[in-house]
């Protein structure tokens, strides 16, 4: 057994040496002190590069405390690296193990605690939760935080089996990303056990803490989130065992058990995040209609792209993102049961590419598909570009390599050859014009060349431009199209609204799915500032502030702020403290600096709320409103 090693420029691990197949993990969970403390065994198999006693087995940390590193009884020399952006390595001496050479497998056992200031982890004194009695802690280890709780090769190449068993006081509940196998009690706590018999990588490692509850949904799906949330949330995702089995339809077998949802504390920076078995997701998709579970269809889809199928580094994030939102944009279809909600999807997926070159500018490398991380923290990188750019290449190689019906077909193919690896962009491609064959056109002796390993295609094959595509800052290289009915529908009252003066509210407006009201407020959103007075009007007869459906509040409370439009700046401050998804936060955030009347007020609120708020998304702001940290 050997691992295929790719460039990570976000680890400072050497798994060509040793790789992780499979992780013990014993922890306590400290609420008083705030800490993860226990131990982890690492087993680690020989890779192809065999290992001198002169070297060091080298694992990602941050702000970790390690008390004691072993092997079979042997206590092993260890020291940690230079501290930067990426954690500090920690430095494993070979030195003591004796027949170095003949050794296949090492299991280490690292003792150790994690600290306060653990990047993966958000605490929550009890006066903060919904409930107000007991604690809560939850996990976020996307992209590189998994090291802040655990020594680890903290890169996506490597993925390995993991269980784990974590004590927390009664009555606290544990959930991780795994199938729970059982639990043992004392007077005092509770031991939680879990087993995750499918490989991952680090970064989907998850742990959630806290008075938790459940409410069944399916056969294989339950919601879990605080007491005073729980019905709200089990009404809105009723139907996700359907779900699941119409991504089954698309993807293949669903393998992994279970398809459980935690609804989180409002400050979960992400819409949601694909931890294995149990999927976490912001409460701001709470809208009471059930109108942004596409989330959810996100969320499933990964459940191929990206956990079976998995990015070797965050330089190709956009093989798990693109292809979960180009899965994700189908299943909207398969579920409205109309190709027409799939292109409108599309739609306002380009227009939030559009955006997102604008906003990094069209010169950034942070534009780029497969997007170079030397000296950047994937944090910083993060946006829609992985998504909707990689959408667009899949919806327009889909365009040109058949249609829908053949092209499902190859994303089948994809993942039943790639699932349970990791890839890069070119292992993805090579697989795509082995499967495209008949279509490509190969240069002469090319056959003969495509059996190196080392293949490198040229562009102009496929009539592609790949270098546009993939390696030059941007947008795409074609502009596409998509069918606009049920776009158009809303350009007309659009230009309605935007040219006439408003005196009442359009029955038509009624007659419009969710979908279309955010997009009405996206097409007044995109352009020119609209006058006070009209938002006046907007406000009174269509009282887009007052709705429970966070993208449709997001984009008013945006175009409100663009027209200077002052009665928003409260409902804007409330919008950005009640919770912290960044897609929404920052640009809220970033657009109340840009306007001289509320830059204060939001640095102010910033200064007041940012203890309270996810360590990566107060970050992220404190360098939008230019604050120092
Ligand atoms: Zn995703």
């Amino acid at each position: 057994m050997t691992l295929k090693i790719y460039r990570d420029p976000s680890s400072a691990s050497n798994p060509h040496l040793f790789f992780t197949k499979h992780v013990t993990i014993d922890w306590t969970i400290d609420f008083n002190r705030q800490v993860l403390s226990g131990y982890c065994i690492l087993h680690l198999v020989a890779n192809e590069t065999p290992a001198k006693s002169s070297d060091f087995i080298i694992l990602d940390t941050r702000e970790i405390n390690v008390k004691n590193v072993s092997f079979e009884d042997l206590k092993l020399n260890f020291e940690f690296g230079e501290k930067n952006f990426v954690g500090q390595p920690l430095k494993i001496s070979l030195s003591n193990i004796p027949n170095l050479d003949s050794i296949k497998e090492l299991a280490l056992k690292i003792e150790y605690e994690t600290s306060r200031d653990a990047s993966a982890l958000q605490w929550f004194e009890p006066k903060t939760t919904l409930g107000k009695k007991y604690p809560y802690l939850f996990s976020q280890c996307q992209a590189i935080h998994a090291r802040s709780i655990l020594p680890c090769q903290d890169t996506p190449m490597v993925k390995f089996t993991y269980e784990a068993s974590v004590s927390v006081q009664k009555p606290l509940t544990v959930l991780m990303s795994a199938i729970n196998t059982g639990k043992e009690e004392t007077s005092e706590t509770i031991r939680h056990k879990f087993a995750q018999n499918i490989k991952i990588p680090s970064y989907l490692i998850a742990i959630v803490s806290g008075d938790l509850v459940s409410s069944d949904l399916g056969p294989i799906s339950r919601v879990w989130t605080e007491r005073e949330m729980i019905e709200r949330c089990a009404w809105e995702f009723a139907d996700v065992d359907k779900m699941v089995k119409e991504a089954e339809s698309l993807a293949g077998e669903y393998v992994w058990g279970r398809y459980d949802i935690l609804v989180l504390p409002p400050t979960f920076p992400y819409g949601g995040m694909e931890n294995p078995c149990l999927t976490f997701v912001t409460p701001t998709l709470i809208a009471g209609d059930r109108s942004l579970v596409s989330v959810i269809q996100h969320e499933i889809a990964h459940s191929w792209t990206g956990n079976l199928v998995t990015n070797c580094s965050w330089e190709h994030f956009w093989l798990n993102e693109g292809f979960t939102k180009f899965l994700e944009n189908k299943l909207v279809g398969i579920n409205q049961k109309s190709e027409l909600f799939r292109q409108f999807e599309c739609i306002d997926g380009w227009r939030c590419l559009v955006e997102a070159v604008k906003d990094f500018g069209d010169k950034s490398p942070l534009t780029q598909l497969v997007c170079p991380l030397d000296q950047v923290d994937p944090d910083d990188a993060f946006s829609s570009i992985p998504y909707e750019k990689g959408h667009s290449l899949l919806f327009y190689l889909e365009q040109i390599l058949g249609g829908t019906e053949v092209f499902n077909k190859y994303l089948r193919a994809h993942i039943e050859r790639f699932k349970g690896l990791s890839i890069d962009t070119n292992d993805w491609k090579q697989f795509l014009y082995e499967y495209f064959s008949d279509k490509v056109y190969f240069p002469t002796n090319c056959f003969k060349k495509f059996q190196r390993s080392s293949f490198e295609f040229k562009s102009g094959e496929l009539a592609v431009d790949w270098n546009a595509w993939l390696n030059t800052p941007g947008m795409p290289p074609v502009v596409l199209k998509f069918d606009e009915t049920l776009a158009n529908q809303v350009k007309n009252l659009t230009e309605k609204l935007t040219n006439e003066e408003i005196v009442e509210k359009e029955t038509i407006f009624d007659k419009f799915s969710s979908d279309q009201k955010r997009e009405l407020v996206s097409q007044l959103l995109n352009q020119e500032p609209l006058s006070c007075s009209k938002i006046d009007s907007l406000n009174k007869y269509y009282k887009f502030g007052e709705t429970q459906n966070s993208e449709i509040l997001f984009r008013w409370i945006r175009l409100c702020i663009k027209a200077k439009w002052e009665p928003i700046l409260q409902p804007a401050l409330k919008f950005v403290t009640d919770q912290g998804r960044m897609k929404f936060t920052r640009p809220v955030y970033k657009d109340l600096y840009a306007w001289n009347f509320s830059r204060q007020a939001a640095i102010d609120t910033f200064l007041k709320e940012r203890d309270c708020m996810h360590k990566t998304t107060a970050s992220l702001v404190a360098k939008d409103l230019n604050i120092s940290s």
